[in-house]
């Protein structure tokens, strides 16, 4: 496997589903992890499901805050890695989404990316440059944006696509300084927010039949299918990868 010895990695939307699953891998790799979200005690729970304790440190952090992010930066070591996982499926067509929505989801999975990407940038092209080894952005996309349409997934599938442009020009800027930046594109992932998707809908059993049937391996992911793939992006192992939407979505794409 993939080890992160050595490095420090900032990852949000830690306290929950591919978030939280990567936190685990990342100090199980041998890295140093500030995990964020805005769920305090989800993310006072994670010390108690590493042995790596000591390398782990939590803070609340909404992304949609542009001054608290900024104030957590200014608190951080240098950092060799960053997972921007925060995100939101909103549900519908553009007819079903106002003004309102829109704002709310190009804030969320978009702009966080941006805060983030303002606040932390700058450490991590001073510390790749002191240590001769890649700094490493993973942002979350989706297979659904640019690469796939799904019905009812207009705000969603807009940002997501949003995702991998801002990832290809970010890998573009800084793909001579030594800071790499790729999107990871899961397919569908059994997550405590896919579940609420689930039970919204009129015929849960019907709904999880739905999403496992636009599964070609015939199941949904688990989110210890895509933690794999954060680690790996994160690591010197994919030194030679940048620009990337990198697809984990067993086989829709096919
Ligand atoms: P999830 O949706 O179950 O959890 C999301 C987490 O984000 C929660 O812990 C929540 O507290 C946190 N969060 C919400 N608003 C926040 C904010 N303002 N600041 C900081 N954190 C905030 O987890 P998931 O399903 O693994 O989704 C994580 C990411 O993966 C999202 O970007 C999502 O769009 C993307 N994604 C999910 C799937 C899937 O099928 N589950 C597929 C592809 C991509």
């Amino acid at each position: 496997p993939a080890s992160l010895a050595g490095k420090t990695v900032l990852i949000t939307a830690a306290a929950q589903g591919m978030g939280r699953a990567s936190a685990l891998a990342c100090l199980s790799a041998g890295a140093s992890v500030i995990a964020t979200d805005i769920q305090a005690e989800a993310l006072a729970t994670l010390a108690a499901e590493t042995p790596h304790p000591e390398r782990l440190r939590t803070a609340v952090l909404d992304v949609r805050d542009t001054a608290a992010v900024a104030a957590l930066a200014a608190t951080l070591p240098p950092l060799h890695g960053l997972f921007n996982c925060a995100g939101y499926v909103h549900s519908g067509t553009v007819l079903d989404c106002d003004e309102a929505a829109w704002d709310f989801s190009m804030d969320l999975n978009v702009k966080s990316m941006w805060r983030l990407l303002r606040a932390v940038l700058p450490g991590m092209l001073a510390e790749a440059a002191r240590t001769g080894n890649s700094a490493s952005v993973v942002n979350m996309a989706s297979m659904a944006g640019s690469i796939k349409g799904f019905p009812n997934r207009f705000a969603y599938g807009t940002t997501k696509a949003a995702v991998i442009g801002l990832t290809k020009a970010v890998a573009a800027d800084f793909v001579k300084q030594g800071l790499r930046c790729n999107a990871l594109c899961p397919g569908t992932v059994d997550t405590p927010s896919l579940r609420e998707r689930i039970n919204a809908a009129p015929d849960p059993a019907q709904a999880e039949r739905d999403f496992i049937a636009r599964q070609p391996m015939g199941r949904l992911a688990s989110v210890d299918d895509i933690a794999p793939m954060v680690v790996f992006l994160l690591s010197d192992d994919a030194r030679l990868i940048t620009g990337q939407a990198l697809l984990v979505d067993g086989g829709v794409t096919i």
